[in-house]
Order: C-alpha cells, then structure tokens, then sequence
C-alpha cells in the first residue's frame, strides 16, 4: 500500500440509511476516526525498576515523549508462557488455560519444556491451520541475549512487515533481561548491562520508526511479562525440599510438577490428597499449601481443569525443591503478583498516546482490550477493563470528511448491508484530483486480527517464547467469511 493511502473507519450511524436509501453518489459529511498501527514489545523479566539504577536515555525519552505507568502486574503465575498468553487474550491464567511453561500429561508422565513441543502439531497448532494472515516466526536456533540478532529482528519488524508489507499489528519478544537475572541475579551488574543493551534497543527501534516516517502512525507499548527476584539459598536460609518434609511421600503422588520455581503442583493418587495435604499444610513457614479450590481468589489460578489438586505457592526468594536442589539460579520469578519484584515495566509511546504522563499501576490483563481499542477491533470475551488504560489516550477527536463515493463502492456497500455480514467497514481514502474517492478495503466479521493473535487455547498456539507474530489485518479480513449478525460500526 503506498503511502498517500490512508485507512479509516467509519463510525457515523446514518451511513447506512443514506446507502439503502438512496443511490445518490454524494453521502454527505461524517466522522472518521484514523486507525494507527501498533507494535507490542515484550522485554521479557524487565523488572519495573530496572532503569532506576541504570542510565536509560532511551527510555526516559519514550517515557517523555509518551506514558509510562508506575509498575505494570502480570498475572499469576508470573512466568512466562502464561503471562504473555494473558497479555495477548485478555483472560486471566485460569480462563485462557496455559497454565505454566511446562508442557505435561499427568497419565503419560510426559513433560516438556514449551521450546521442546514448538515444532510438534499435536501440541501446536500447525501452520496450515492459522488464521490467514497471521504469521508466527521461531527459528530453530536462537541467541536470545544477542543484540545483533536483535537487530536483524528489528529490522524485519520495521522495514519488512510495518513499512513494505504494511501490516497493522506485530509482536516483538526479547529474552532478556531474564536470562541475565537468572543466572546472575537481579542485583548483579551483568544484569545493570544488560538494562543497558535494552535501552539501546529502545533507541535502535524509535529510531528505526522515525527512519521510515512511521512515527506518527504507529503506536508502541513495551513491557515484560514479570520481574525477578533474588533467591535465597541455603545458608541464608531454610530451604523447602518436599522430601525431608515428616509424613510426605513421594509414594503418595501420581504425578508432580516440582524444581520450576517457587511454584510446585501434586497430583495425589486415588485417597491420598487429604494426607497429602495435611503433611505439607504448615510443614515450612514461607511454602503456602492449597488445594486448588481454596486457592485465593484474587490469584485467579484455581480454576482450569489443567491444574493439579494440590497447589503449593512459596514466598519471594524461596524455591519449591522435590527430592534436593536441582537449579542454582541466582534470580527468579513465579511468586505471587502482588511482590513488587514481581512487577514488570511499561512504556507507550505514539499518535494514540499522550506524552509525559507519568500513570499509576497498569493490570497487564487490561492490555488486550487496549490493543483491541487501538487497532479498532472488537474484543473476545476478556477479563480486562479499557476504562483502566483510557487516561493514557489521546481524547479522540472525529475528523469530518466530506466524501464522494464512486458506483461500484456503492453496490459494494450496499450488498453488504443487505447481507448482513458487516461487523466493521474498513476503508481506504484516495484522494485524487478531482474527486476523494472512497474505496472499500475490507470488511471486517467478528473474527477479526486480534481474535487470531490471541491463542486457541484448545491447541495453544504458541504466541510467546521468541516468537514473532504479526498479523496482517487487510489480508486476514480478507480471507474472512460474512458471519451474519446486525450492521455495526465502532464508536
Ligand atoms: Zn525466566
């Protein structure tokens, strides 16, 4: 698309009646609102206040020229399979189903890491089966802290798909600084370097944007799935090692899912949750023993049918261990989300966002219906709130145009009507020498770009490890079939 196009939607109620009504070429003066593009950056294990010891130009500009919320909370379990799932659908860990990183069959004793199921279909879904316009990208091998690399994927995100293919929504994910924070620590100075090489990714990126004249139509948000914490190893403390715990036996348990973190999971066999339960309930001060249905519920993690009858939750800096300690990292996440450690950082900046505005915390469960605002697409069923994220927009301000539509875009949009199909028109604005012309682009049905970035959860497509996702929303509405339902337009 070259760039003297412009998109818009249409919002204006009467638009309708003055097409079934009339054939009349002129449809008078209405609203349009413009549509921006956006990018989504995930920095995954960006703690919230990780640029407050480091110097971070680049990202203090974003935050000047932008918003920058106080802290952003992820869901619980803050890893990070789950957390970036919740910031593509919306839904909380319980409802969107991707309960941990780790992949397992409690029947089969299977378990594999998510980088270890990627390429197999019978855990993801294959590519054939995507949403058309919908591309999901994970090499085979990849250097996830490599700043080169990072680059080549910047440039692909910025020159490839937003300037020369014009697509309208990509993701964008990091490895660190998690990979840092883990085996360094969060405190540790390789992991203040590392804040540094993001921060010069955040000037290689605006920089990228402003290169290609993209500043003013494309918003950015950037944030992490969760922070990190230091862990404390024994020593310094008592450690928690199910094994040494009196009147608990592995005999007992059919399957567990233990040594990831400080969260573990029991499947008890037939009989044996009550003993099960009563031995660990109470056994270390800082291990929190819940069966699944008593798990508190502003957690929102006790509900899918995936998690294990016995949930145990440790304290910051404490690891669930079965038989002994089998991990060393210095950092780690997975603690409830009300730690501040837990937090994670974010940035918006773009045509829809405010500059300098400094806001409160930001849910990260708010960020789907945001996008969903941003991009003009109507929603999924979520568990986020738009009003939380309004303050950080520009008021919209309706632009009225007077248009004149040419024959064959009228038979168009009339046949639409009469079909019923339209949940949104998208349109394309040509401006000619003797007449705006005004040319239907799309049309949008219910399943619209978001809905397919956001995961099946049946198959859980996988959307987040270093994954790239971009969705290209002309061609995917495209490709999209009338649905039925009432004409409607977005406000
Ligand atoms: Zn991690």
């Amino acid at each position: 698309m070259c760039d003297t196009v412009l998109r818009f939607v249409v919002y204006h109620p009467a638009l309708y009646l003055c097409i079934t009504i009339s054939n009349i070429a002129v449809l008078g003066s209405f609203m349009v609102f413009i549509l921006n593009k956006l990018l989504l950056i995930s920095f995954d294990g960006f703690r919230w206040d990780y640029d407050r010891d480091v110097e971070t130009p680049n990202l203090d500009k974003m935050a000047w020229d932008g918003v920058k919320a106080l802290y952003a909370t992820p869901a619980f379990l803050t890893i990070t399979s789950p957390s970036h799932f919740t910031m593509l659908t919306g839904r909380y860990i319980e409802n969107h189903g991707v309960i941990h990183n780790m992949w397992f069959n409690t029947t089969t004793q299977e378990k594999k890491q998510y980088y270890m199921t990627q390429f197999l279909s019978n855990y993801y879904l294959p590519t054939s089966k995507m949403s058309p316009g919908l591309k999901a990208v994970e090499p085979h091998f990849y250097d996830h802290s490599n700043e080169s690399e990072w680059r080549v994927n910047i440039d692909k995100v910025i020159d490839e798909w937003f300037h020369q293919q014009d697509l309208d929504f990509v993701s964008l994910y990091f490895g660190e600084p998690d990979l840092i924070g883990h085996t360094y620590g969060p405190d540790s100075p390789e992991r203040k370097e590392m804040v540094r090489q993001v921060d010069r990714t955040v000037g290689y990126i605006r920089d990228k944007i402003q290169d290609h004249g993209l500043t003013d139509r494309l918003n950015v948000i950037m944030t992490a799935d969760h922070g990190m914490t230091t862990v404390l190893r024994s020593g310094q403390v008592e450690e928690i090692i199910l094994s040494k715990i009196p009147g608990f036996s592995f005999k007992d348990i059919q399957f567990q899912l233990l040594d990831y973190g400080p969260l573990g999971m029991l499947l008890p066999k037939e009989g044996m949750l009550e003993k099960v339960y009563q031995a660990l309930k109470g056994s270390h001060p800082h291990l929190h023993v819940y069966k699944k249905e008593d798990m508190p519920e502003r957690l929102h993690y006790s509900k899918h049918p995936r998690l294990l009858p016995i949930i145990l939750i440790a304290d910051p800096g404490y690891i669930v261990n079965g038989f002994f300690p089998v991990h060393f990292n210095k950092g780690e996440h997975g603690f409830d989300n009300e730690a501040m450690d837990m937090k994670a950082f974010f940035r918006a900046v773009g045509p829809d966002f405010q500059s300098d505005l400094m806001v409160g915390p930001f849910d990260l469960v708010d960020l789907y219906p945001l996008m969903c605002h941003l991009l003009g697409i109507k929603p999924e069923i979520h568990d986020g709130h738009l009003n939380k994220s309004k303050d950080m927009l520009v008021p919209q301000q309706p632009q009225e145009e007077t248009m004149v539509v040419s024959v064959h875009t009228l038979v168009l949009l009339i046949h639409c009507c009469e079909s019923k199909c339209e949940k949104y028109l998208l349109l394309t604005l040509t401006k000619s020498t003797i007449e705006r012309r005004l040319v239907v682009d799309t049309i949008f049905t219910e399943n619209s770009d978001c809905v397919e970035a956001h995961s099946n959860n049946e198959d859980q497509q996988k959307i987040s490890g270093n994954t790239v996702a971009a969705v290209n929303r002309r061609q995917t509405a495209i490709n999209q079939s009338c649905s039925g339902g009432a004409p409607k337009l977005i406000p």
